[in-house]
């Protein structure tokens, strides 16, 4: 595969880029990401990862757009309040770069059809707001063997996590929150309030810990991160980094027995 003039124009910027280069660029016009949630983290993540140049998206959201989105859901303008977030979200793509193909679903992503909206992607990026909808992503992700980044913002503080359950040493995302969550539905976002930018800084970092992902044995910049989280701070501007360890008793991708 390689690239047309075009194409080599439109990503020159990167292109000079050591830890990208010319095979990165090509790889990442191979990849398939699935965007879940096309919120306040999935709207910016979803520009920078079309910016990048990753040629496939499953984009899944049940919701519609509303006025009050619009403060920080960068990818929906005025006109399409009222409209789903995902047919909408595929209209911003085919204006942004009609090469890029695009699947949606506006269905509500949940343990029983999380495999099927999952399968074929080489990394899923959630951005839910719930921790129900986060585990069963987690938990098809570990079943479909793919990778999950997983991005979440409250107020002014973000986290984004590299996960790959599936691996014998590295944790999944319920390694990490445990099983307490899964009946719970905490959309807290219209309480609590959100800063536009706090989760575009979270967005955007989100769709920068994937395109890491993505480039894994291509080029300088693939580091995966299996296993680290960072949390980005915004009202003491600065990021700290942990590391999750595997729970080797964890019902999502601990071994059984
Ligand atoms: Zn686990």
């Amino acid at each position: 595969m390689s690239l047309s003039p075009a194409r080599l124009d439109r990503f020159a910027r990167h292109i000079v880029l050591p830890e990208i280069g010319g095979a990165g660029q090509v790889a990442l016009a191979g990849k398939h990401i699935a965007v879940i949630g096309l919120g306040g983290i999935g709207s910016p993540a979803l520009q920078y990862l079309a910016g990048v140049g990753v040629g496939r998206f499953t984009l899944v959201d049940d919701d519609v757009v509303d006025a009050s989105n619009l403060q920080r859901q960068t990818i929906f303008t005025a006109r399409d309040v009222g409209h789903g977030k995902a047919t909408s979200a595929r209209r911003w793509l085919a204006n942004f770069d009609e090469a890029l193909t695009v699947e949606i679903s506006d269905s509500r992503i949940d343990a029983d059809n999380a495999g099927r909206l999952l399968e074929g992607a080489d990394l899923v990026l959630d951005g839910t707001d719930n921790f129900a909808t986060r585990l069963a992503v987690s938990d098809a992700c570990v079943a479909e063997r793919t990778p999950l980044l997983s991005a979440a913002v409250g107020r002014f503080q973000g986290q984004v996590g590299a996960f790959a359950g599936h691996l014998a040493d590295s944790p999944c995302y319920r390694c990490f929150v445990g099983d307490a969550f899964d009946a719970e539905d905490c959309d807290t976002c219209a309480e609590d309030g959100m800063l536009g930018a706090m989760a575009g800084w979270t967005g955007s970092f989100a769709a920068m810990q994937a395109v890491r992902v993505l480039l894994a044995g291509v080029s300088r910049f693939g580091d995966p991160q299996w296993g680290k989280l960072h949390m980005l701070d915004g009202l003491q501007p600065g990021m700290r980094t942990l590391t999750i360890a595997k729970d080797p008793a964890c019902k999502g991708c601990g071994v059984p027995g």
